[in-house]
């Protein structure tokens, strides 16, 4: 089973964290990032782990600072090329940062992302509808909605634009969460912790997995197995690993 995303530069001992994901039966990690800073560790982390973590670099709406922007962008312009997938990267309507901006500089990443036929990791807290058609007018074929919690309407369009969703831990009491799981097809949705995130107050890491399958198994009525099975293929595919 893979973890398709989650912030290994914030795990504390991430060695030991990465060994014990290994031993739960996880074989491989998409570590996420959020700005330069966070990129960085990530390639370093996913330097020392090839063949189990996979990195991806991004610019997170929570980190757009308009005076570190251009230099985000281009750090991300030149390390895409050989990472997996622009992540994570959104638009937020629930931060600080003016929607105007997220919109210019979410519009600018997604592009970097096509140039260089990468898929996209993509946070919409509260702006699924605009997140949807930003990303499906840029031309994006591979995109995946972390965590989705929007309405059933823009998960249909999303679904039918050949998009997947990805669910965490928080599917054992996100009713949100819930429905999506339940409405989307298995071979539209991927596995992830997003950890380091507390779910009800427990610090989530990559072994936490399990969790997520378990839940995800329950709502779509087969075996853990199964659904480990169909959502490995789907992360595999998405992310074209071996
Ligand atoms: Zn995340």
């Amino acid at each position: 089973m893979i973890d398709g995303h989650a912030h290994l530069n914030e795990i504390k001992d991430i060695d030991a964290s990465i060994l014990r994901a290994a031993s739960s039966g996880v074989s491989a990690i998409i570590g996420v990032g959020m700005d330069i800073e966070s990129n960085r560790a990530t390639l370093e982390i996913a330097g020392r782990f090839p063949g189990i973590v996979y990195p991806a670099v991004g610019y997170h709406p929570w980190s757009i600072a308009a005076h570190e922007t251009e230099e985000n962008l281009a750090f991300i312009e030149d390390r895409l090329p050989s990472c997996v997938a622009l992540g994570e990267v959104g638009i937020d309507y629930r931060t600080k940062v003016k929607k105007k901006v997220q919109w210019e500089v979410y519009g600018r990443l997604i592009s970097v992302a096509h140039e260089a036929d990468k898929p996209v990791i993509i946070h919409c807290r509260f702006s699924h509808a605009h997140t949807y058609e930003m990303t499906a007018s840029a031309g994006i074929e591979r995109a995946v909605f972390h965590w989705f919690t929007g309405e059933r309407a823009v998960l249909t369009r999303l679904l039918d634009s050949g998009y997947l969703i990805s669910v965490t831990p928080a599917l054992a009491y996100s009713p949100f969460h819930r429905e999506a799981a339940a409405f989307a097809p298995l071979e539209s949705i991927m596995v992830e912790t997003d950890a380091p995130v507390q779910y009800e107050g427990k610090i989530s890491e990559p072994a936490d997995l399990i969790v997520t399958l378990r839940e995800l198994a329950r709502i779509k009525g087969i075996s853990v197995e199964e659904a480990a099975r169909v959502t490995e293929k789907n992360t595999r595919s998405f992310y074209r690993l071996s």
